[in-house]
């Protein structure tokens, strides 16, 4: 069996990601919601072995960056233009496989990823999606998943900040998110300007993210085709779980182990 590792807590690039330029202020009617990307939600649905939101209605001339409305749209946030790909979705043997994959299509687990167009800042923002190569880049790495510099860290482990009802109890250990952690400037920002985050909310700190499996659509084989057939149920399976093959990985998952409740205190002075 493939060894899982604990964490995969290496900044796995060189750090720098590319950074839209800093936009003009953006008018109050332009701002978004501006809560984290913190929906589930995936593209797709279970007609035949096609994703079902194929690209309707895309001019062939995408409209112009807005980077203005880019620098207060969190990261992992899909936008208009970046439409799943119509991508035939065939069963074999051990799981699910495209048609025609390239290296990208996998991870290193040899999970099959949800195909997805690149356009960030093209058309508006779709809250109720998230993007499923960038929310494995923020959740992989550890980047905060509003800006996608490094999460902060500190000696009682690394910022997260979770949906919570108002009074209820701080997350359990061995806490299951699809959410990739925050910096604190960006958490900040999140529970200032997001009514449900400054409603009710849990900040943590995480000694022992453990980056374990994957949340998407899963799929089943037919006898009559080799074309695979969605189930219509998304879940999250664990990379130890052989059912992994025939799930279309939309977002990494991490299980939160050794966690602090975080102090609020830090996050007003980086609001300051
Ligand atoms: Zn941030």
């Amino acid at each position: 069996m493939q060894q899982i590792p604990r964490a995969f807590r290496g900044r796995n690039s060189s750090g720098a990601l590319p950074q839209e330029p800093s936009g003009s202020v953006v008018p109050p009617e332009e701002r978004p919601p501006s809560c984290l990307s913190l929906s589930g939600r995936q593209p797709g649905g279970t007609a035949a072995y096609l994703l079902s939101s194929q690209p309707k209605d895309i001019p062939l001339t995408a409209p112009a960056l807005n980077s203005a409305l880019t620098d207060v749209t969190p990261y992992i946030t899909a936008w208009e233009y970046e439409r799943p790909n119509a991508v035939p979705i065939v069963g074999k043997r051990l799981g699910i496989a495209y048609l025609r994959e390239n290296p990208y299509d996998r991870d290193s687990f040899g999970v099959l990823w949800s195909s997805c167009g690149l356009a960030r800042g093209q058309g508006r923002p779709d809250y109720g999606r998230v993007h499923p190569q960038r929310q494995r880049q923020c959740m992989g790495g550890l980047l905060c998943q509003r800006c996608a510099g490094p999460a902060d860290e500190n000696e009682q482990g690394v910022l997260w900040l979770l949906d919570a009802e108002p009074g209820s109890p701080s997350p359990a250990e061995g806490e299951v998110t699809a959410h990739p952690p925050v910096c604190r400037g960006c958490a900040a920002e999140a529970i200032r300007r997001c009514p449900p985050l400054r409603r009710g909310h849990a900040l943590i700190r995480v000694k022992e993210p453990e980056v374990s499996g994957v949340h998407g659509m899963l799929y089943r084989p037919t006898r009559l085709s080799t074309y695979a057939v969605a189930t219509g149920r998304k879940e999250f399976i664990p990379y130890t779980d052989p059912m992994v093959r025939w799930v279309l990985a939309g977002q990494l998952y991490a299980r939160l182990f050794d966690i602090t409740p975080a102090t609020h205190d830090e996050l007003i002075r980086e609001a300051a």
